[in-house]
């Protein structure tokens, strides 16, 4: 007997149909004697569905308001989900995360969890019942309700599981994995049987949204077993085969020691791209730029800064294209003046594809294939960075579809 987690994205919770599935597919687990505890996720589109009606009424809602209705959409997923299995015959329990409680820090939208209070569950799975706990939910010291940011139920499941020291946490989704890159962009993705976690912690912290990449970092910290399988099977398939499908995300450094160099790409299409021209080359000047853009709690990806021309200099960085705008009002009311810059210009078109794999430290020319491949496409490279496991670049955002079927071409990551 053991104690495992599942968790269940949107469109495994999508219909009452697909929640009887997921029942039977939990209840299959339970019978086989395993104590089980759910995380599911709102119906897919709920979540959007309810922000987008707060946006409606405010184009800058209250983000301890937003929260508030944001979680709901979980709490309908925990409560059908426990009808369904008593509809089965099987004991089940719903708990909001305020009920367990999982308690977080008080950043509304994009809080973090700082414990689970595991007590009430583990007498309940004593008791023989199945728990249900909201995905995406916590609550603050004050008893505010908090979200853990967009896809947070990956990182509730894993936080959860780590609290109750779970054998191992499912993730049932969509997908039957982890692929190369989203099956959804190249139809011959591959799908991996194990993923090191270095390397799903760079895909998702990329742009590759199968994680959350809080979840990974869960994972990571906890040594939590995670595998990403799919809810789309028949639920009643044999347990054993369920248990060894899907992708495994392992803690081994030489998984991969035999195979490709490059795992897999990444991309992200949420990039904006800003330029602050003619900045004085003095000490400082970075500070003086991106002070206040972290002061505004606006995230900064990518930067670069040129090599100075008589004394001026040019610095570009991006940010997540929602606070585009944000970025350019801060830099043009209170940086531009202050330090004496020229211009600033601005893309909100760009996106960044990236290639990961922790092949990479061994072997070297990964740069210079991926450059030629996208020269050879005529795709124009606006800014790099690179990890010792990682090559990004900022292109075009119309040419990203492209660049990523073509790089998975080149480093010959398509199925067999
Ligand atoms: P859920 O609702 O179950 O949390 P998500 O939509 O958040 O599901 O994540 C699953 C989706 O992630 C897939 O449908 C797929 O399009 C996308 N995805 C992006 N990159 C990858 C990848 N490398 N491997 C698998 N899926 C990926
Ligand atoms: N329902 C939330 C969202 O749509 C959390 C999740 O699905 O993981 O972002
Ligand atoms: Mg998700």
């Amino acid at each position: 007997m053991a104690l495992i987690v599942h968790k269940y994205g949107g469109t495994s919770m999508g219909s009452t149909e697909r929640i009887k599935n997921v029942a039977k597919r939990v209840a299959k687990w339970h019978d086989a004697g395993h104590q089980i505890v759910v995380v599911p996720s709102a119906m897919s589109g709920e979540t959007n569905r309810i922000i987008g009606l707060a946006k409606e009424i405010s184009a800058q809602p209250d983000p301890r308001e937003l929260d508030m209705i944001a979680s709901t959409g979980e709490q309908v997923s925990v409560g059908l989900l426990a009808i369904a299995l008593q509809a089965i015959g099987k004991q089940a329990v719903s708990y909001a995360g305020w009920q367990v409680a999982i308690k977080t820090d008080s950043a509304h939208t994009k809080a973090r969890i700082a414990s689970i209070d595991e007590a009430k569950v583990k007498a309940d799975l004593d008791a023989g019942k199945i728990v249900i706990i909201t995905g995406f939910q916590g609550v603050d010291e004050l008893g505010n309700i908090t979200t853990l940011g967009r896809g947070g139920s990956d990182t509730s499941a894993v936080a959860v599981a780590a609290a109750l020291k779970a054998q191992e946490c499912l993730i049932y989704t969509d997908v039957d994995g982890v692929y190369t890159t989203d099956p959804r962009v190249v139809s011959d993705a591959r799908r991996l049987n194990t993923v090191t976690f270095e390397e799903m912690l760079e895909m998702a912290s990329l742009g590759s949204k199968v994680l959350q990449i809080r979840s990974v970092e869960f994972a990571g910290n906890y040594r939590m077993p995670t595998r990403v399988l799919s809810s789309l099977t028949d639920p009643l398939i044999p347990l054993e085969e369920e248990a060894n499908s899907g992708t495994l995300i392992s803690f081994e450094e030489d998984t991969h020691m035999e195979q490709a160099t490059i795992t897999g790409i990444a991309f992200n299409r949420d990039e904006a791209k800003i330029t602050v021209l003619g900045v004085p080359d003095r000490p400082g000047i970075a500070y003086q730029i991106l002070g206040p853009v972290a002061d505004a709690n606006i995230e900064v990806d990518m930067i670069i800064q040129n090599q100075s021309v008589e004394g001026k200099t040019d610095f570009t960085f991006t940010v997540p294209r929602g606070e585009y705008t944000k970025a350019m009002d801060v830099l043009e009311s209170s940086v531009k003046a202050h330090i004496g810059a020229g211009s600033i210009v601005g893309d909100s078109k760009v996106s960044k594809v990236s290639v990961v794999g922790v092949g990479m430290r061994s072997h070297v020319g990964i740069a210079s294939q991926m450059f030629r491949t996208l020269s050879e496409e005529g795709i124009n490279i606006q800014m790099i960075s690179t990890s010792e496991i990682k090559i990004s670049v900022l292109i075009d955002e119309k040419y990203m579809e492209l660049a990523v079927r073509s790089l998975h071409k080149a480093f010959g990551l398509e199925s067999a």
